[in-house]
């Protein structure tokens, strides 16, 4: 991650990469009305890794593929997938005895594992090795016998799957407000832990609290909260403070897309709000607005941006300015059950992007 500097004009691009004519043609850009353009924003490493997963197993073995739970929490991607042959399924139960399931990119508990080994399931684990790190400090510190304090919202597939690795030494702290309520059996061995995708800015106002409860309170080893979800907030706190309205692309069960709608709004701007797709923007937001900043969140593919960003600039917003405050290229190697298949056969795809594109970075036929 690196920094760089904010206001570089770019022009509107279409899939290809060429300038969008189209959208210009649309609509005579208003030179009092800009767009700021978050970067980074929508897909991070664990995403693309999770989704290419899918798509590579559907090239590989062919339809159907099960998938547990969403693999990413976007609409788009998951709908695209199912159309290609992904069938997903909420557990392991429904998919038949010895067929092949995606853990999805969000994690599972060891549970969930044992259950489709069981069924004599061959899995493909797509959990981001991000949060897999998660899941072995849950594990080393319950080893421990520390009493743990997991930051996140109960019922979120990441918390439960982690929680999963510990359940007798694991809480699920749910807000700063919650603290109040928690109690440990030795406040001296205490430590947290958090979901990958919270707000930084919440999270250390909970972390503050538990520490004015429990002095004596760990640290983990290193940050929970994913660099993809730090910077994506920072990108946005940097544009809020200039928008009318901020614009977060993202589905409404991605804890990182609802976390950038509430931190646009804390960090300056009028209004902020979060679509799933172009067609979500109501025209009222614009009225009177100069200034509309736009991201997406990390399971968020950008063919999603690019058509808000035609949609806008069909409503005179054609002067797109893009603010980037790091710059990514983090990418993971697929899940080890998938190369290796890959590679017996001869196919030498071992990252997402060998190939030189992110996944369903085109439309899908
Ligand atoms: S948001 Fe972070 S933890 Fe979640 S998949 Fe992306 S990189 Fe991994």
């Amino acid at each position: 991650m690196t920094s760089s500097n904010t206001g570089a004009p770019v022009a509107p691009t279409d899939a290809a990469g060429e300038p969008r004519a189209a959208a210009a043609a649309t609509a005579t850009p208003d030179r009092a009305k800009r767009v700021l353009l978050a970067a980074p924003r929508g897909y991070c490493a664990g995403v693309d890794r999770a989704v290419v997963a899918v798509e590579k197993a559907l090239e590989h073995y062919g339809a159907p593929v099960y998938v547990r739970k969403e693999i990413v929490h976007n609409k788009f991607v998951v709908e695209t997938l199912a159309a290609r042959g992904a069938v997903f399924v909420d557990d392991t139960d429904e998919v038949p005895e010895g067929a092949r399931v995606v853990f999805s990119a969000h994690g599972v508990s060891p549970a969930v594992h044992a259950a489709a080994a069981a069924r004599s399931l061959q899995t493909i684990d797509a959990t981001c090795p991000l949060v897999t790190k998660v899941h072995k400090e849950a594990v080393r510190f319950a080893a421990d016998d520390f009493d743990i304090l997991l930051i996140g919202h109960d019922g979120h597939e990441e918390v439960e799957g982690t929680q999963g690795e510990a359940p007798d030494h694991i809480q699920v702290v749910n807000s700063p407000d919650a603290v109040e309520h928690i109690e440990v059996r030795d406040p001296e061995r205490v430590v947290w832990i958090s979901q990958t995708t919270l707000s930084v800015d919440e999270t250390m106002e909970t972390v503050r609290r538990l520490r004015q409860k429990f002095p004596h309170l760990q640290d983990p080893p290193s940050d929970d909260i994913c660099y993809a979800t730090q910077n994506r907030q920072v990108a946005v706190k940097k544009l809020a403070p200039e928008c009318d309205v901020v614009i977060t692309v993202g589905s409404a069960n991605s804890s990182n897309s609802v976390r950038l709608v509430e931190v646009a709004l804390e960090a300056g701007a009028r209004s902020s709000y979060r679509i799933d797709t172009a067609q979500e923007i109501d025209p009222a937001w614009l009225v009177g607005a100069t200034t509309v900043g736009v991201t997406s969140g990390a399971s968020v593919p950008e063919i999603l941006v690019r058509d808000v960003l035609d949609a806008l600039a069909g409503h005179g917003f054609g002067q797109v300015e893009e603010v980037r405050t790091a710059t990514e290229d983090l990418m993971f190697s697929l899940p080890r059950e998938l190369r290796a298949d890959l590679k017996a056969a001869g196919n030498p795809a071992t990252t997402p992007r060998r190939e030189g594109r992110r996944s369903l970075d085109v439309q899908p036929a």
